[in-house]
């Protein structure tokens, strides 16, 4: 029974059935209905077991006369309360934890997802998968000529970029200081290089301004495909070798982990330990 209790509280918590305080109200008045009913026929079996033993002390027919007028309203008016009572208790927690739990997913800044909840979503996905990493470039000497505000200022356009542009879905997170990664489904090279171009272009089209100065701001990002079971690991590894790349050849690009093995580059790019240090920077 206290399982059973247990169950139901924990799943009215995850906003199962009280979804508002409407719907614990409606399911108040019908368990409270349902609970009058059966009060009221435990109520009329109770008298006739008393009078198949004798044992009314009272006559039988005003005995139902009072069992029938009070029974139903006293036994639906206490269960409505009580049950209200503690649905809406219920309902409130139920509202903080789900407040918590998206503030504990939430990139304060820029309001994207954060890394842990990116994480999440990527031991859901299931199959073909495509990463694009992205990084600000130069955004040490924007702190530091315009001062951290201008820098914060930056990163939260960029961010609105990367969720205005077409096609980039819901999986889009800040990973890190000036970092971005979106999350892309299936098998689609040109589709990930489209939105990655969107992307860089709109970023640099922006047009922000500090002080009434405008400033140039500009992504680079690498991006990768492989599939989901194969971890995120691997998937990272090319994306961050890719972004590698394009910081290396100019910034302001995007560069296809393919390209890596096109252009040989292998020698002069990050090493293992490197590459190491970048995943570590992502998973830690
Ligand atoms: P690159 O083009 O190679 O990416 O150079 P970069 O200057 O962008 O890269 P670097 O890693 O040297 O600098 C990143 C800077 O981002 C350093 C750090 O102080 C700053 N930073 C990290 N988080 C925040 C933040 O939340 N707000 C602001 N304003 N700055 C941040
Ligand atoms: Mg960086
Ligand atoms: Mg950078």
């Amino acid at each position: 029974m206290l399982d059973l209790v247990h169950v139901w509280v924990i799943r009215q918590l995850t906003l199962g059935e009280f979804a508002s305080r409407q719907a614990v109200l409606s399911k108040a008045v019908l368990m409270a209905a349902k609970i009058a009913v059966f009060a009221y026929l435990l109520n009329i079996l109770g008298h006739l077991v008393l009078v198949a033993f004798g044992l009314l002390p009272y006559p039988l027919l005003p005995a139902l006369v009072v069992a029938t007028m009070l029974t139903p309203p006293v036994s639906f008016l206490v269960a409505v309360l009580a049950y209200s009572v503690v649905g809406l208790a219920i309902y409130d927690l139920g509202v903080s934890r789900q407040r918590f739990e998206t503030l504990s997913r939430t990139d304060m800044l820029s309001g994207l997802m954060n890394r842990r909840a990116f994480l999440d979503t990527f031991e859901q996905a299931r199959g073909p998968v495509a990463l694009i990493l992205l990084d600000i470039d130069r955004f040490k000497s924007i702190n530091d000529t315009l001062g951290h505000k201008a820098g914060d200022d930056v990163i939260t356009r960029t961010a609105k970029c990367l969720t205005e542009a077409p096609g980039a879905g819901e999986v889009i997170a800040r990973i890190g200081g000036e970092e971005f990664a979106v999350l892309l489904r299936g098998q689609q090279t040109e589709r990930a290089l489209q939105i990655a171009e969107s992307i860089r272009q709109s970023v640099e089209s922006m047009g922000l301004a500090v002080g009434g100065r405008p400033i140039s701001v500009t992504v680079s990002a690498g991006v990768s495909e492989g599939v989901a079971e194969r971890g995120f690991s691997e998937l990272f590894s090319g994306a961050d070798r890719a972004l590698y790349l394009a910081k290396a050849s100019g910034r302001n690009r995007i560069v296809h982990a393919k390209q890596l093995v096109e252009a040989s580059l292998d020698a002069s790019f990050p090493d293992d330990a490197q590459r190491g240090a970048g995943l570590a920077r992502l998973s830690a």
